[in-house]
């Protein structure tokens, strides 16, 4: 038989059948990896010990290598660096908060077709996808670092490297094998899917798992404005994002999140704020306002401060807007999607001939 991967349900039910395993033994597997975090060999601890060394051969725990990692010394934050089968790096983030509530941003891509002016991932010129078994590994190797602290993985957010939606089938597998009772059985309610804006497959999202969180990445309510900082806008109007976010209030009950860099000089004008509340207007949204993480590509944009955040999510809330500014975790190791691998996953995309290679839009 063929190696088969942890994360395929049938296959491993195959796997069952062939060494005569009884089912209660596989749901243990299934459990102290998945649930427990427990890692590849405690999971194997729970069959039958003469199955053990020939279903460790063929049974694949691991898809991605774990590269290096990086722990703030800030705050709670961690990266974790990936490394693919293709040689490309892939960053995971894990934030821990005070009050012990842990987070974990997901990469969906290697690199990102989305272009944004304010971000390292969309420099990288290129898109990878990443299969299933990809952004598993990533919770799943978050998941054992944290249960060595004693620690697990709260909320997991597709909100790292790349554009969910661009990858859309792999991201459904993704999120079925996380709300999926036999292996992860995470409460759709701990999983966000943050979007740049590509409104049908918001919509197709929001059909699909009624009570998974969706976040849109607006940043700016003008439509010219938007364009400059992601070109990917240029192909959906305001309108149209606003048509999508109306229509998933409709299937969801829970809000939509609207994530709003705050950009000095650029976007945090009083005006900007009032331009952002008729936009909202009638939307069952909460606003989330995000200091904005230097970038290297980027030294012309800086971060609106402190005071100038207030005043903007003042604005908000006086006219009714739940409104949150989240605060920047991982300055010191560089947790803004995409800086550290930037330059090395150019480098391996050239030499990984042929590659495809997505033209940014605009
Ligand atoms: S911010 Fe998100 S959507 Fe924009 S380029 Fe970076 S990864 Fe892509």
């Amino acid at each position: 038989m063929a190696s088969c991967n942890i994360y395929d349900s049938v296959s491993v039910d195959r796997l069952r059948a062939e060494f005569r395993i009884e089912p209660q033994r596989i749901r243990r597997l299934r459990t102290a990896f998945f649930k427990k975090s427990l890692g590849p060999e405690a999971a194997l601890a729970e069959i039958p010990a003469e199955v053990r060394p020939a279903v460790r051969q063929q049974l694949k725990f691991r898809t991605l290598t774990v590269e290096k990692r990086y722990d703030s010394k800030l705050d709670g934050a961690t990266k974790v660096l990936f490394r693919t089968t293709q040689g490309y790096l892939v960053e995971t983030v894990i934030l821990r908060s005070g009050s012990g509530r842990t987070s974990l941003c997901v990469s969906s891509q290697v690199g990102c077709a989305a272009n944004c002016e304010f971000c390292a991932t969309g420099k990288m010129g290129m898109a990878h996808d990443l299969s299933a078994a990809e952004m598993l590994d990533q919770i799943v190797v978050a998941g054992e670092l944290l249960a060595e602290e004693g620690r697990r993985v709260r909320n997991i957010v597709f909100m790292g490297m790349g554009e969910p939606f661009h990858n859309e089938p792999s991201l459904y597998e993704t999120v079925s094998a996380l709300l999926d009772p036999r292996l992860f059985h995470y409460a759709p309610g701990r999983i966000l899917i943050s979007s740049v804006g590509i409104p049908a497959a918001m919509i197709r999202a929001a059909g699909r798992f009624p009570e998974v969180h969706l976040a849109l990445s607006l940043h700016s309510a003008c439509q010219d404005f938007r364009q400059q900082i992601i070109p990917l806008a240029a192909r959906y109007s305001l309108a149209e994002l606003r048509e999508a976010v109306e229509r998933i209030n409709q299937i969801q009950r829970c809000s939509v999140m609207i994530e709003y860099l705050m950009l000095a000089g650029r976007n945090d004008s009083a005006d900007d704020a009032h331009r952002l509340v008729e936009w909202l207007k009638g939307l069952r949204v909460h606003v989330n306002l995000i200091p904005f993480n230097p970038v290297r590509e980027a030294p012309h944009l800086k971060s609106t401060d402190r005071a100038g955040r207030d005043a903007f999510a003042t604005i908000l809330k006086l006219a009714g807007y739940t409104t949150t500014i989240r605060y920047s975790l991982g300055a010191d190791i560089a947790a803004a999607c995409g800086q550290l691998v930037q330059q090395k996953n150019r480098k391996i995309a050239r030499a990984n001939q042929p590659i495809e290679v997505v033209k940014p839009f605009g």
